[in-house]
């Protein structure tokens, strides 16, 4: 890790001293703590009672961590054993909230960096929501319907006793999508003998999910570049946007793009990267990526003009706004420098801390608007929370108004990171906005509550 820059003495060195300590072996999570707690030393320096309160020592920290054996018995009738996970980092502000990420990087770094955003992020919502983090290092890919049935099954055979609706509500993330959640959520609702809707969100609509949460994740990206835009007199028409991934926040994003006037011109995955300069066919896109679960480069072979490069990532293709909807560290300094070069304007993160730290400082330093992935992906996790509130009132909002209240939701992160920017004077910066807002929320909810 580099070396930490701060404007404040002791505590907030001797924290950080203390998590390298404690997580030797933790790169990601140390990544995810260093963003944040050097963008915070202002709302410190302005909040004695939060150091004095140990609000950082005790944040860094999970509330709890659990990290389970799943067997599972795979079609040829050999037994498979994976690792489950599920770090419930912070219940200061509601019940603990985040993703299930099924893919074999998963470990327990991967699954504490995005616990440890979550918090932040869920904050950010204003939906009454804690932070936490599951998954597995199981991989889904080219596994039979049937395989992913048992792995879900036995995953949630332990997992169950730590979930409800007060206590700890997963969704879907990277691996988990609404085949995985339909087998999560039955098996939960079988060992448990309670239908209880509100224990998951991104469940299908007919039996307790809610509309726009598929949709969410992108559509809150892009509304959130829309944001950003609009505090510059600009909108998103006539844009070129490149978009990474192929998975629900990029597809989303890329119709969302579209329906705001902008076009959309790529789309990746872990084998490359296509671009389609008359825009992404989300028909195809969804056909190749959702029902047949091939390789991206089916979508070139079928579409004429679109192009398929093999090995590479999307930053390469000049753009006006980039959304990396991926993965974590896709985009890393070199990338950032030549989308620069290229004259990108806007950059919004759909997945979780794509943009590695030295990527980050590029579009910073060049004065691309950047909206970190706790700000612009914030739409999921708050129309997960939407979801909850429907399950608990056994009420079915509509399309149009659940999409009325993620722009809603969308406007108000947007807004809290940006006057907390210039409230610690660093106007127009998201990075230090969102994390100084979030951080805020949780601190003050953290002393009112006592150790
Ligand atoms: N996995 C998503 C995220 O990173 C959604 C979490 C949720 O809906 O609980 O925020």
């Amino acid at each position: 890790m580099p070396a930490a820059i701060l404007t404040s003495p002791a505590p907030v060195q001797i924290v950080l001293d203390t998590v390298h300590a404690r997580n030797p072996h933790e790169p990601e999570f140390l990544q995810a703590v260093h963003e944040v707690v050097e963008s915070i030393v202002p709302v410190l320096d302005a909040h004695p009672q939060f150091v004095d309160g140990g609000i950082l020592e005790r944040l860094v920290e999970p509330e709890r961590q659990i990290v389970f054996r799943v067997p599972w018995v795979d079609d040829g009738g050999r037994l498979q054993v994976n690792r489950g996970f599920r770090v419930q980092f912070s219940s200061v502000l509601g019940p603990y909230k985040g993703g299930l990420r099924f893919h074999p990087s998963v470990n327990l770094s991967i699954v504490k960096f995005l616990g440890f955003e979550q918090i932040f992020k869920n904050a950010l919502t204003a939906q009454g929501i804690g932070g936490a983090k599951g998954g597995s290092d199981f991989d889904p890919h080219g596994r039979s319907d049937a395989e992913i049935m048992r792995f879900c099954q036995s995953f949630m055979n332990e997992l169950y006793r730590h979930l409800g609706e007060h206590t700890d509500v997963p969704a879907g993330d990277i691996g988990v999508g609404a085949r995985e959640i339909g087998y999560l959520f039955g098996q939960y609702r079988k060992v448990t003998n309670r239908h209880e809707s509100g224990m998951f969100t991104g469940k299908g609509v007919q039996w307790g999910g809610a509309e726009v949460r598929t949709e969410a994740t992108g559509y809150g990206a892009v509304f959130f570049v829309d944001e950003m835009l609009g505090v510059h007199g600009d909108t998103l028409a006539g844009k070129r946007v490149g978009v990474s991934g192929s998975g629900n926040v990029a597809i989303y994003a890329i119709d969302k793009a579209r329906q705001l006037g902008a076009t959309a011109v790529t789309a990746s995955d872990s084998s490359g990267y296509v671009v389609d300069d008359a825009g992404i066919d989300l028909g195809l896109l969804r056909q190749v990526k959702e029902i047949e679960r091939a390789r991206i480069s089916e979508y070139a072979a079928r579409r004429p003009g679109a192009r398929f490069v093999e090995g590479a990532r999307p930053w390469e293709v000049p753009v006006d706004i980039a959304i990396p909807s991926a993965t974590q560290n896709e985009l890393d300094g070199i990338d950032a420098e030549t989308l620069i070069a290229n004259g990108v304007r806007a950059v919004a993160e759909g997945a979780n801390m794509p943009s590695t730290p030295e990527a980050i400082h590029a579009f910073q330093q060049a004065g691309v608007l950047f909206g970190p992935g706790k700000a612009a992906n914030a739409g999921g996790v708050a129309t997960s929370a939407l979801e909850m509130s429907q399950n608990a009132a056994r009420q079915r909002w509509s399309f149009t108004d659940s999409e009325a209240k993620l722009r809603a939701i969308m406007a108000g992160v947007h807004d809290a990171a940006f006057a907390a920017a210039e409230r610690y004077g660093r106007p127009g910066d998201y990075v230090v906005g969102a994390n100084c807002a979030g951080f805020e929320r949780v601190a003050h909810a953290m002393l009112a509550q006592g150790v």
